[in-house]
C-alpha cells in the first residue's frame, strides 16, 4: 500500500558517531533527455565526513 510505504522512512548514519553526514561511492550518468545527472550505481564504499574516515552506514528508521 502507498500510505503504508509513505510512513516507513529511514536514515543512514555513521556506524562510528552516529553522525548524517555520510556519503557512499557511486557513479553518476548523464541523461540527456532530463539535462541532469542520474545516480547509475552506488558501491559499498561509504565515508563518514564527521569522523573523516571510511565507515559501516547503520540503517535507522525515523519515527517522525
Ligand atoms: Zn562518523
Amino acid at each position: 500500500m502507498e500510505s503504508e510505504r509513505k510512513e516507513r522512512r529511514i536514515q543512514f548514519v555513521c556506524g562510528t558517531c552516529a553522525s548524517t553526514l555520510v556519503t557512499r561511492d557511486a557513479w553518476a550518468e548523464w541523461d540527456v533527455a532530463e539535462q541532469e545527472w542520474v545516480l547509475g550505481a552506488a558501491y559499498d564504499y561509504t565515508f563518514c565526513h564527521a569522523c573523516e574516515r571510511e565507515t559501516r552506514l547503520v540503517e535507522v528508521e525515523l519515527t517522525s
